[in-house]
């Protein structure tokens, strides 16, 4: 499992220690300590172990504890089994739900987990926190003009924009079919406004071409909220939205500070 011929690895508990990740070796002697002091039927615990060649495999070990005649512990039998593909799976099966199919973006079920983790942080760390809504002006009419499948190479394009415009930090979700929330980390509603300007700018300025060659382009209408303590996320989310409600009603392509 981990890439050695037998000749090349030892049996010593430091050896195996050492080859476990740092971060998981407390927990391993933890459980096993539980088992040894009777508090579990048998020892079971899930880490990582460096492999020769540098990488880590994901090891699930389960052992029981023999006991001599006069109730000394002087041996732990038991397996150790590869679960990476299990793990990979797994996480590749947890990003799946996370992500809109058609944008890769992340989706509405990601928002709230996402959402209450951030604003949590941003309590506890008194650090700014802002969102934006941002939906695409008139869509239903490039829908009715070019089809269905072209509005979809238009989606994928706003959020290719909006990938390049962001930093790595932040979240972008699909909240619905050509609405896009934004979560700017520590940043301010300054700040905010700026990256919101710029990325208005940037999605009107990109275009795609139609099916009879012509360079077709959206423009959006942005709302953004600043997060302010004591807000649930419905209470952060409904701010940028009355924002974006205004900034439509303000005749669109055009970004709005919500009020408070
Ligand atoms: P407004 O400026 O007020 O936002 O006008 P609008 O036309 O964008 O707004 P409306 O809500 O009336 O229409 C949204 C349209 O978005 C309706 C639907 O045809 C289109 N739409 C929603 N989801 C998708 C999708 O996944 N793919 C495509 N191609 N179109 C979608
Ligand atoms: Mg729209
Ligand atoms: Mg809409």
């Amino acid at each position: 499992m981990l890439g050695y011929e037998p000749h090349e690895i030892g049996t010593s508990l430091k050896e195996w220690e050492e080859r476990v990740h740092p971060d998981d070796i407390q927990k391993c002697f933890a459980d096993i300590a539980s088992h040894l002091n009777n508090e579990t039927s048998h020892y079971e615990n899930i880490h990582r172990m460096r492999h020769k060649d540098g990488h880590y495999v994901w090891i699930l070990d389960r052992g029981i504890k023999l006991v001599d005649s006069e109730g000394n512990t002087y041996r732990m039998i038991g397996t150790h089994k590869d679960i990476s593909k299990e793990r990979y799976m797994n996480e590749q099966l947890i990003q799946l739900t996370k992500e809109d199919t058609l944008t890769k973006l992340y989706n509405r079920r990601a928002f709230f987990s996402i959402m209450s983790h951030e604003m949590a942080e941003a309590k506890r760390y008194k650090t700014d926190l802002c969102f934006m809504m941002l939906d695409i002006d008139l869509f239903k009419k490039v829908n009715d003009t070019w089809g269905h499948h072209f509005g979809d190479d238009i989606l994928l394009n706003v959020a290719d924009v909006i990938r390049q415009v962001i930093r790595e930090s932040d979240y972008t979700f699909r909240l619905g079919g050509e609405e896009f929330g934004i979560l700017l980390l520590q940043t301010d509603i300054y700040g905010g406004k700026v990256l919101g300007e710029r990325l208005r700018k940037a999605i009107g300025d990109s275009c795609i071409q139609s099916p009879t060659n012509e360079c077709i382009s959206v423009t959006v209408s942005i709302g953004l909220a600043v997060y302010k303590q004591g807000m649930t996320i419905d209470m952060f989310s409904d701010k940028a939205d009355e924002a974006l409600y205004d900034a439509k009603r303000n005749g669109r392509n055009c970004l709005i500070v919500a009020n408070y």
